[in-house]
């Protein structure tokens, strides 16, 4: 983490700017020990003292009994080594060393019982990873398990997530995992800061979906920052400022105000069709996960939802969702856009994101692990066909399309298809009325896919690239990690180039393409994808009024003559230059004189 100037109380940090805006309030630390990211710390009142113990014993005694059952099933199905794992936990909780120690922060130091579990988790952790044996060491897996368990429960309210913010706050996390970020109320979240994270990791796009100024990258400020101390985001310049003085607060204030009165205007451009200069229309499609986004697509004029991120969900409930449930949430979503349509994508888990109804065996590399359809494959009858029969029914309020994620070879998108046919089958059987045509769809993002594309495509009926993903598996550099933030880079020439090879098969097949990764909403990307061919992109939903003003501003004759500049570079350097230069020339002028002219539809 970079300090970049002190004066007084106050600190000034430079990390990775993730979404723009400025935030100032009060800091909320989520985490402070190494265990679960997501935690919430704060004192409690004296008089809340005897609540919150018993709260903790009945969250040891909840995560024994699932973990005695679990033992017990892990037994018969894999035998008494694997059932061993699992008590090696359950004597972690009923330890009494552990509780006590737990207890005794909360009645000595007023923890609440979350931080006090994470705190001593921590400790023991600490202390295991000190051992030399590396059969202990490797216990210390067991240690984090068994306290992440025990927080799930405390965490967690009747199947809910339990919200943890009373009052506005911005919010320091160790990482901002995307379960923390979906459950947080968007109206209490003034920032988001922490020291972990790439710009396209889940919860960065949530950030930017939430419009919630955000910078990551800040190592050690989980430390060096305390709860209630005032603190300043810039999630432009990647700026956070702790304790600012009376000038900075000023300062920042005005920028303040002017960003909010900027972005109010740009919205109030958005009715205006996403027509290029020369008159070549582009669809702009919304990414949502929940009904919020939803309502916010609609309320930018959105041309349809090019990618419905159905994991959202399942991210904020303990229990997996009743179809019934499903149904009910489709059909909203396909009522709001029936003839642009919706397009949900099959559950993607794993990476970075875990319900707490899916429980998943650690892996080193999540990201390379099971996620996405390879997970579905192995969940076909609790996961996959219950949320295929509901995108199956809910055709019936509208044009839907279903995509799958991470699809890396002909098999998976096959055996994807076949479970679909029978979902369909099913619910037409049980007498569910359906639409007459759910249009299905490959996702890009598994480089093997590319070469692939004329019998991936053959097979389907559009493709949509996954350019978060897309770009890091092809450039081997994760999108979670602040220190791959150069090594990711969309204007890579490889990326370029794939883009252009994906473009070329998606026409020789004769197939519908998009666009929905977060690069697709950034201005000198956009223009690249336009000049490439793409004319329908899928942003982020904060992101949909400024795509189309960015459209309004662009001619294809200009773009594709940066596309072929693009495409014969050598080094990303030359394509980021070109593509800014571009964008200054170009789209920065046309949406100063946009925003000066009268407001409204034309
Ligand atoms: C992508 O990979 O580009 C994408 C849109 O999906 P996600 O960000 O959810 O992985
Ligand atoms: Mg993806």
């Amino acid at each position: 983490m970079t300090e970049i100037e002190a004066g007084g109380q106050s600190r000034v940090y430079r990390g990775v700017p993730v979404a723009e805006g400025i935030g100032i309030g009060p800091a909320r630390l989520m985490d402070p020990a190494h265990v679960p990211s997501h935690v919430p710390r704060y004192r409690i009142g004296d008089d809340s003292i005897e609540r919150e113990v018993r709260r903790l014993k009945r969250a040891f005694r909840e995560a024994r009994e699932e973990l005695e059952e679990l033992a017990e099933r892990v037994r018969r199905q894999l035998g008494e080594h694997e059932a061993d794992m699992i008590r090696a936990q359950v004597l972690m909780v009923e330890d009494p060393a552990f509780v006590t120690e737990v207890e005794e922060l909360i009645v000595e130091k007023r923890l609440n019982p979350e931080a006090a579990v994470a705190e001593v988790v921590g400790r023991f952790e600490e202390m295991i990873a000190s051992i030399d044996d590396p059969y202990l060491r490797e216990r210390s897996a067991d240690v984090r398990d068994a306290g992440r368990r025990v927080l799930g429960k405390l965490l967690f309210v009747d199947g809910a997530i339990n919200p943890t913010l009373t009052e506005p706050a911005v919010i320091v996390a160790s990482h901002l995992v995307p379960s923390l970020t979906v459950r947080l109320d968007r109206e209490m979240v003034l920032g988001f800061v922490s020291e972990h994270g790439g710009r396209t990791s889940h919860a960065a796009i949530l950030a930017r979906s939430l419009a919630v100024p955000a910078v990551t990258g800040l190592e050690g400020l989980t430390d060096e920052v305390l709860d209630e101390e005032m603190v300043i985001v810039d999630g432009a310049d990647g700026v956070v400022i702790v304790q600012p003085t009376n000038e900075q607060l000023e300062k920042y204030r005005e920028m303040e105000r002017r960003f909010l009165a900027r972005r109010r205007a740009v919205i109030a451009q958005t009715a205006r069709p996403a027509v290029t200069a020369d008159g070549a229309a582009v669809k702009v499609l919304a990414n949502v996960g929940d009904a919020g986004e939803l309502a916010l697509a609609r309320e930018y004029e959105a041309d349809g939802v090019g990618l419905y991120r159905t994991e959202v969900e399942y991210l904020t409930h303990t229990s997996l969702p009743h179809e019934e449930r499903l149904v009910e949430e489709y059909s909203r979503a396909v009522e709001l856009f029936p003839q642009a349509g919706v397009v949900f994508r099959a559950l993607d888990i794993g990476g970075d994101k875990f319900p707490p109804s899916v429980p998943l065996a650690h892996e080193k590399n999540p990201f390379i692990g099971l996620r996405g359809l390879r997970l579905l494959l192995q969940h076909v009858d609790d996961l996959m066909l219950p949320q295929l029969r509901a995108i199956a029914r809910a055709s019936a309020a509208g044009r839907t399309a279903v995509m799958y994620p991470m699809i890396a070879s002909v098999a998976d998108l096959q055996a994807a298809l076949e479970l679909f046919d029978r979902a369909l089958d099913e619910v037409k059987e049980e007498g569910h009325a359906v639409g007459p045509d759910i249009r299905q769809g490959v996702m890009i993002e598994v480089p093997s896919c590319v070469p692939m594309l004329p019998e991936l495509l053959g097979a389907c009926s559009f493709g949509s690239v996954g350019t978060n993903d897309l770009v890091q598996y092809l450039l081997a550099a994760d999108r979670n990690s602040e220190r791959m933030v150069d090594a990711y880079d969309p204007f890579h020439p490889a990326v370029i180039r794939t883009l252009a090879a994906i473009l070329e098969a998606g026409r020789a097949a004769e197939r519908d393409l998009s666009v929905c990764g977060e690069a697709a909403s950034d201005p000198p990307f956009l223009a690249l994808l336009i000049g490439l061919g793409y004319r329908v992109v899928s942003v982020n939903v904060g992101a949909i009024p400024r795509v189309k003003g960015v459209v309004r501003a662009l001619s294809v004759a200009g773009c594709e003559d940066l596309a072929r500049r693009a495409l014969s570079a050598r080094t990303a350097e030359e394509v980021l230059s070109a593509a800014e230069d571009f964008t200054v020339e170009h789209v920065e002028p046309a949406q100063e004189r946009a925003l000066d002219a009268p407001r409204g539809k034309g």
